[in-house]
């Protein structure tokens, strides 16, 4: 299943992210796409907040991830943008990243199925400036979290 929104401002965007985090548990794995600017950290950053991550999330393109303390949880953001496919070496940088932690991974595509399970599939594009499409895909009761106060 999924749904389609449609947002018109950066906190629009984190605010959908933050009611899809209410719905998320420790092992969760969720995909954020969509070209460059398209908003992908812009949603990592509202999900995380939700979290309640006090650190700033900035895009972690220059490493492969970031791990922040959230309430009661820990939050991974990752960026697999330098990637064309995971070798085990590779795989070896990326798994302490998962496990236990909720897990935003922006550019998946670059990771073949080396993620495994995914609980959420979020896709950002461009409409214009300040608009920005919506798509997630993931289960019914995920998704009526997510539309609970449109
Ligand atoms: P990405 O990680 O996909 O490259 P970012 O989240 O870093 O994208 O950047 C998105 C940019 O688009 C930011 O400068 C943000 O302020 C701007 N923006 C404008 N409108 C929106 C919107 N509706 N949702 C998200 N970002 C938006
Ligand atoms: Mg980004």
């Amino acid at each position: 299943m999924s749904v389609e929104l449609t947002t018109s401002s950066p906190g629009e965007t984190e605010a959908v992210a933050a009611r899809l985090a209410k719905g998320l548990l420790p092992g969760d794995v969720v995909t954020v796409s969509g070209e460059l600017g398209a908003g992908k950290t812009t949603f990592v950053r509202g999900a995380s907040r939700a979290l309640g991550v006090a650190d700033p999330v900035t895009s972690p393109t220059f490493t492969i991830g970031h791990r922040y303390r959230g309430d009661g949880v820990e939050v991974s953001h990752l960026d697999l943008y330098r990637f064309d496919g995971v070798s085990n070496a590779e795989w070896g940088d990326l798994e302490p990243y998962f496990g236990e932690t909720i897990a935003f991974v922006e550019w998946p595509e670059a990771a073949g199925d080396a993620l495994g399970a995914v609980r959420a599939s979020v896709r950002l594009g461009h409409v214009d400036p300040s608009h920005r499409t919506i798509v997630i895909a993931a289960d019914r009761a995920l998704l009526a979290t997510v539309s609970a106060g449109c």
